[in-house]
């Protein structure tokens, strides 16, 4: 059997803490991989180039969508997000895992490509809770914290769509959750 990746992708709402548990599954994991997608967003303070994102402008992330180089995309707070689809398929061939942090339409978007895709939805353990850490990360301005927090209750609503739930209530917990569903994936016969 030949072994292959698993294609992990975690969405939830902004701020429930998706890059800090991602971040510790990397650690952990020696066969995880980052995807690093493309966006039209200003990069914010500290953000580097191609570490977090390709900070592309508008006509750039266009052709790109244009000549099929993103796996999936969407709109999101009014600018454009892409996961660039060669890194995906090389990662996978070269029989490693890779993770896609990417939002609800853009989920749903891989898993009709890749129904064997494993989506994970991350959940705050409150809205109050969700607050302070948009606030506390100090990232972005009130008003946008505001617009983020709006879009929360619907984005919960596509929950169900998802192949797990994990609720982040204690940041370890919701790591070591995360590990065990990865490990449990990678044990079907498929994948061994
Ligand atoms: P932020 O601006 O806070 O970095 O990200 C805003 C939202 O865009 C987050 O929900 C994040 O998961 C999502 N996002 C980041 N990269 C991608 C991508 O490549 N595709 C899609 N569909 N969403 C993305």
């Amino acid at each position: 059997m030949g072994r292959k990746g698993l294609l992990l992708v975690f969405s939830g709402p902004s701020g429930a803490g998706k890059g800090t548990i991602c971040r510790a599954l990397l650690n952990e994991i020696p066969s995880l991989r980052l995807s690093v997608s493309a966006t039209t967003r200003p990069s914010r303070s500290g953000e580097i180039e191609g570490k977090h994102y390709f900070f592309l402008k508008r006509d750039v992330f266009k052709k790109m969508i244009e000549d099929g180089q993103l796996l999936e995309w969407a709109e999101v707070y009014g600018n454009y997000y892409g996961t660039p689809l060669q890194y995906v398929q090389k990662t996978l061939a070269g029989g490693n895992d890779i993770i896609l942090e990417i939002d609800i339409q853009g989920a749903l978007q891989v898993k009709e490509k890749f129904p064997e895709a494993v989506l994970i939805f991350i959940v705050p353990p409150s809205k109050s809770d969700l607050k302070l850490r948009l606030l506390s990360r100090g990232a972005d301005a009130e008003g946008e914290v505001a617009r983020r927090l709006a879009c929360v209750a619907s984005e919960m609503n596509f929950a169900w769509r998802y192949d797990y739930i994990i609720i982040n209530d204690v940041i370890d917990r919701a790591v070591s959750n995360a590990a065990a569903i990865i490990r449990a994936e990678k044990s079907k016969p498929g994948y061994l």
